[in-house]
């Protein structure tokens, strides 16, 4: 290499150093439109350069900017950049479901849904499991039903597909039948179909993202997916931070229900809440004279308008446990009691009360006792029984201990309920237990039971 041609090669490398740091922006300018296109409804008209466009792309930012509840500044900063370079859901924030007006949503309650292929990233269990959870989030809240199917057209099919395939040493891309290409690592991790039908409901996984049961480290599958089947029900995207409808991913305790209350409200606006009729409780009781019943996490109560709502228990007593086995209030002390396992919990509103959980024994229950099926406290004597088996202890509030005599068992006393009892309240100077879907009520009259049995969705008709 002669001198002239070396000096050529330094001056240019000092080019390339030199443009390094000029280049950067315009990168970040093409990420901001990209994304802006992608997901914010961005358009440029074809290029005429005897016209003078307005730059639409400052209002889009604003636009993306308010949705995220990041500073509005039209200008793409380092907060706007930071939110752009999150992976998130590749169905648009604004406009997605809205073309053809109004909500779509499925006629119908039943739905199904059919793995069409698996990722390597987990094992086909575990893809199965994380699939049905996912469809299960949404049918807790629901009245939905969602039915697996192994072949033919399933209301929503489910695949992972990436951006490249590779035949015979070339790589092509592929929009996997959809007109909506992955992007390899990062960035969009899924997409989904409103409910209609051909790729109606349908959801696609890119499967160049690593994918995990229950790892925070790589996107835990269910998770990803619960959001996208609040797409295929018909929902679009929250910009409440803690919804899952959220359009970026957030990691979530894969043990417990990821939806927010606006998520509840927005399915149940489409499909209202669960059928309660067919609802085994796992807890009911009285509190601040409402009666609130307790089922896997979460709690319903009526609303003023006498509408049913259902929302997480942690969305109320952030301190209580995921789900409870009993619950009773005691008006006296203005506190209500959570159980789960062999452990009770103490509330006073929504705060937890000092020195709780405490263990059963502190009610004086012995070792064997190693969980509650259901309680009730009577505000008239100050006595709260406690029901495990097809027997109930009685405590004695006033005086800190359990009453003499006990374990009875249930059906010498409340006769007509042979069962276990499996929640409880009082209401009115009644005592009314549920022995699984059957309603018990009995009447004291002169110190005896009168007993009734009533429609398990008496005190909430949904
Ligand atoms: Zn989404
Ligand atoms: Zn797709």
């Amino acid at each position: 290499m002669g001198i002239h041609r070396q000096l050529c090669f330094l001056a240019s490398l000092l080019l390339v150093i030199h443009a390094a740091p000029i280049t950067e922006p315009v990168d970040e300018y093409d990420i901001a439109k990209k994304y802006l296109m992608s997901f914010y409804n961005l358009v440029y008209e074809a290029p005429d350069p005897t016209a003078r466009y307005p730059d639409p792309l400052p209002g889009k930012l604003e636009e993306m900017q308010e949705f995220f509840g990041l500073r509005v500044t039209g200008t793409l900063d380092k907060e706007t950049l930071e939110v752009m370079k999150k992976p998130r859901c590749g169905v648009p924030d604004v406009g997605a479901y809205t073309t053809f007006g109004g909500a779509p949503k499925w006629e119908t309650n039943r739905l199904t849904y059919r793995i069409e292929n698996y990722t390597p990233d987990m094992s086909v269990a575990e893809v199965d499991e994380s699939i049905e959870r996912a469809v299960q989030v949404w049918a807790e809240v629901t009245p939905l039903k969602f039915t697996r199917v192994n072949m033919g057209t399933a209301d929503i099919m489910i695949s992972f597909a990436v951006k490249g395939e590779k035949k015979t040493n070339k790589l092509f891309f592929t929009d996997h039948g959809d007109g909506m290409m992955f992007d390899g690592p990062l960035g969009t991790l899924a997409h989904a179909f409103p409910p209609g039908s051909g790729l109606g409901g349908d959801a696609h996984f890119d499967d160049d993202e690593s994918f995990t049961f229950r790892s925070s480290k790589a996107f835990v599958l269910f998770l990803v997916a619960a959001h996208e089947f609040g797409h295929s029900l018909g929902l679009s995207h929250s910009n409440i931070p803690n919804a899952l409808m959220f359009p970026t991913y957030n990691f979530t305790d894969p043990d417990r229900s990821p939806l927010s209350s606006n998520d509840i409200d927005e399915i149940q606006s489409l499909y209202g809440p669960p059928n309660c009729q067919n609802l085994v409780w796992d807890a009911v009781t009285t509190f601040r004279g409402e009666t609130v019943f307790f089922k896997n996490g979460f709690y319903w109560r009526k609303s003023q308008s006498n509408t049913v709502i259902q929302l997480p228990i942690r969305s109320f007593w952030p301190n209580a446990p995921d789900n409870v086995d009993a619950a009773y209030e005691d008006p006296a002390q203005d506190k209500l009691f959570l159980f789960k396992g062999t452990q009770v919990w103490a509330f006073n509103g929504q705060n937890l009360e000092p020195g709780y959980p405490k263990p059963l024994s502190s009610f004086g229950l012995p070792a064997s006792v190693t969980k509650i099926n259901a309680t009730v406290h009577n505000k008239n004597t100050g006595k709260t029984l406690l029901f495990f088996d097809k027997s109930y202890y009685r405590y004695d509030e006033r005086l800190n201990q359990m009453d003499e005599g006990y374990p009875k068992r249930v059906e010498d006393v409340f006769v007509g309920l042979t069962g276990e009892v499996t929640a409880a309240h009082m209401t009115n100077n009644n005592i009314y237990l549920f022995s699984g879907k059957k309603l018990f009520e009995f009447r004291m009259f002169l110190h005896l039971l009168f007993p009734r049995l009533l429609r398990s969705n008496y005190f909430l008709p949904c």
